[in-house]
């Protein structure tokens, strides 16, 4: 079996790793020529733009799935004529504008944050008027990290917000005050089978997921089986195959969807040693035709973003129950260059190994 990836980042990279295992040849596309899964898998160096290139890359592939949230839906529907493509390119656009994904949450009864979509300076007067305050302005599309996105708290901000991000499509949303921040991976085959990772908490600092905790503390099964409701509405709703990810707000006891993205995602790394089938594992079993593996938790897990430096091997090593992943990326201020996974027996030694990797590579959540 020969997989294509579109996207060379660590997200291709972790794939390719859990592929060769099940046998599976991997070539990824990325327009860098320094892409860091291009270290662990054939890579075709592009444009997405250029179809001879997109042509090569297709050329003697089985299927192609995606890494990046930001593939040109063009380059998707091209190589979804010619090869199985997967998940489907819908999925891809729906996730890659944030005003089509929240309208599929809503058609599918999914709760969310009031949203309004924003074009012109009147129209966020009126849409601050029927959200209210405080509110957050984030830019439809190719917003990540926390980037794209600016929070009004009084009707002073509307100026700056709209001086920030006016220049392209926009949407408002109702600033939820949520209790905590919680995410699902689910993953379906192409036969149906549809299995779920426990909800995980997900903790974020400037934007950017710092630290996750799997699964997520205080989990009731009313909340587990209330986030397997929501991505079950979405997957079914897209015809959806390979792993999908949904980040949830937890609020009053309940879930409101905030995004969702078509690919394997952050706050699922902890699965490769933290799971008895990883999110990577699963995606290619998934987008390949094969059964999935068990979702089930090795203990109490937790995963460290490292984030624009990584601090020496040894000593992270040196942390009971940890393990290093690191991504071979050049570190720069606000990449994500590798993660810590903690697989402790208990939620005890678990707090304990966190707080030593936060303390190693001085992070203050
Ligand atoms: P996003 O890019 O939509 O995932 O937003 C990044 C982070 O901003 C989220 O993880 C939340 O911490 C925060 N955030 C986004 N949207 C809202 C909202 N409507 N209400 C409150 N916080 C939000």
């Amino acid at each position: 079996m020969r997989v294509g990836v579109l996207g060379g980042g660590q997200l291709g990279r972790m794939l390719a790793l859990a592929a060769y295992p099940l046998g599976m040849q991997v070539r990824v596309f990325d327009p860098a020529p320094d892409a860091c899964a291009g270290q662990v898998a054939e890579h075709l160096c592009g444009s997405f733009d250029d179809e001879a290139a997109l042509a090569r890359f297709a050329d003697g592939l089985d299927v192609v799935t995606t890494e990046w949230e930001n593939v040109p839906a063009d380059a998707a529907r091209y190589l979804a004529a010619k090869l199985p493509f997967w998940p489907p390119v819908e999925a891809l656009e729906t996730a890659q504008d944030r005003l089509v994904e929240k309208t599929l949450f809503r058609d599918a009864g999914i709760s969310t944050a009031p949203f309004v979509p924003v074009a012109t300076k009147e129209a966020l007067s009126l849409a601050i008027k029927q959200v209210g305050l405080p509110s957050v302005l984030k830019t439809r599309r190719l917003g990540y990290d926390g980037k794209g996105q600016f929070v009004l708290q009084t009707s002073e901000d509307e100026e700056p917000a709209w001086q920030a991000l006016g220049s392209v499509p926009l949407i408002l949303e109702g600033f939820v005050p949520f209790q905590r921040e919680l995410s699902i991976i689910a993953a379906r085959g192409t036969d149906g089978e549809t299995r779920f990772y426990p909800l995980v908490e997900n903790h974020h600092r400037d934007g950017i997921l710092r630290l996750t905790l799997a699964p997520a503390p205080d989990l009731s099964s009313g909340l587990q089986q209330e986030a397997e409701a929501i991505a079950t509405r979405v997957l079914d709703r897209l015809g959806y195959v390979g792993v999908l990810a949904i980040e949830l707000f937890q609020q009053d006891g309940h879930l409101l969807a905030n995004e969702m993205a078509s690919r394997v995602h952050n706050s699922g790394h902890w699965t490769i040693e933290g799971a008895q089938t990883s999110q990577f594992e699963n995606h290619m079993r998934a987008v390949a035709g094969l059964p999935l593996g068990p979702t089930d938790v090795n203990g109490n897990v937790a995963m460290v973003n490292l984030i624009g430096s990584t601090p020496p091997a040894a000593d992270v090593l040196r942390i009971p129950y940890a393990h290093l992943h690191l991504y071979g990326k050049e570190p720069r201020t606000g990449r994500k260059v590798g993660h810590v996974t903690i697989v402790a027996p208990d939620a005890e030694s678990r707090r304990d190994s966190v707080d030593q990797v936060l303390r190693l590579i001085g992070e203050t959540l």
